[in-house]
């Protein structure tokens, strides 16, 4: 687990020198920033959390990528900056850096608005969110404190220059290539340096990455996930290693990407399975799902279930049992869900989503 904190050294199979620097960026929440030394560019990709020791780790790293290469480096030597996608943990560390550099920094379009208008885009957000909260099921009493724990995360960040979008430089960048995978995130990327990809929270070790309904935010959600996830299986072959913005890297990403596919779908077959008795809330499905959870992580379960109910209600698995109630109020009303067709009939309709 050490070498899980250290700055590590890989290098590609066209010798492009690849140092990944472990940030800590919450108390105890460990995130990859990573510096790629290639051609004429000195390039980082993602930036960390803009809290706790995050700053400081990336300063370190560099200081140490700088050692094994002999020359001191430093934030002005950057040539570029991309960041995999508009997620605080991965983004925020730019108010930190973007100051002290002259590097281009560079973001998918879906995601631009999130760091050049961040605070339009939090305020929008917030309201939906509210929405989602009532139709989930959560008593209007906790609604606030659930509202704030967002706001409180959102405060890390202030709105940051970008210098160019990946679709707008055709999805290249030197020897780079950029992949877009919504999903986890509306811009979310995989880049690609000859035989290793980069691609943040995209395909995780360990962990299916976090799914949040399409209703916050267009191009994310379930249904565009798993589409990216078998998209990008075939753009990305068999790389050497697949880097991600947390835990371990991935060696055999095809094996990894089925059991991801897996996980999701056994998660749908268990809300059929629970809603098939009895009608139940978003709320009862997360609990039923994730079990009991504080602080942050209720929101986050919450999310992964709404992800989940939503996918199965686009595709007509299950419907609103108490829709007379959602007719007969102006307000948004807590949402009960039955299902509508069985596992059989999901596994074959999972199989072309
Ligand atoms: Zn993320
Ligand atoms: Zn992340």
């Amino acid at each position: 687990m050490l070498a899980e904190r250290d700055v590590t050294h890989i290098t590609t199979n066209r010798g492009a020198q690849i140092f990944r620097i472990p940030l800590n960026g919450l108390e105890d929440f460990w995130v990859f920033a990573y510096l790629v030394v290639v051609e004429d560019m000195l390039v980082l990709i993602d930036t960390g959390t803009n809290y706790h020791t995050s700053n400081q780790d990336l300063i370190k790293g560099l200081t140490s990528a700088g050692e094994l290469l002999g020359r001191p480096l430093g934030f002005a030597d950057l040539t570029h900056i991309f960041i995999t996608h508009g997620h605080i943990d991965h983004y925020a560390g730019l108010a930190f850096v973007a100051p002290q550099t002259r590097a281009l920094i560079g973001v998918h379009e879906y995601d631009y608005p999130i760091i050049v208008n961040y605070h339009e885009r939090k305020e929008r957000v917030v309201r939906r969110l509210a929405h989602f909260l009532v139709e989930a099921g959560v008593k209007p009493a906790r609604i606030p404190e659930i509202l704030n724990m967002y706001m409180i995360t959102k405060g890390l960040f202030e709105s940051c220059r970008i210098d160019f979008t990946f679709g707008e430089v055709g999805m290249r960048v030197g020897p780079f290539e950029f992949f877009h995978v919504p999903g986890h995130s509306a811009g979310a990327v995989a880049i690609r340096l000859h035989d290793v990809i980069f691609v943040g929270d995209h395909v995780l070790s360990d962990i299916t990455p976090h799914q949040a309904p399409e209703s916050f935010t267009l191009n994310t959600g379930l249904t565009h996930y798993l589409e990216s996830l078998r998209s990008f299986a075939a753009w990305a072959g068999s790389p050497s290693i697949v880097l991600g913005g947390h835990n371990a890297p991935i060696t055999d990403l095809g094996t990894r990407i089925s059991e991801i596919i897996q996980e999701h779908f056994t998660r749908l077959e268990n809300i059929l399975d629970m809603i098939s008795e009895q009608p139940r809330t978003t709320l009862e499905i997360s609990k039923t799902l994730f079990g009991q959870v504080a602080g942050y992580n209720i929101l986050l379960a919450l999310e992964e279930a709404g992800a989940h109910v939503e996918y199965l209600y686009r595709l007509g698995f299950i419907s609103i049992e108490n829709i007379e109630e959602v007719r007969s109020s102006s307000e948004p009303v807590r949402l009960l869900y039955r299902s509508l067709r069985n596992k059989e009939e999901l596994g074959n309709v999972f199989k072309k989503h």
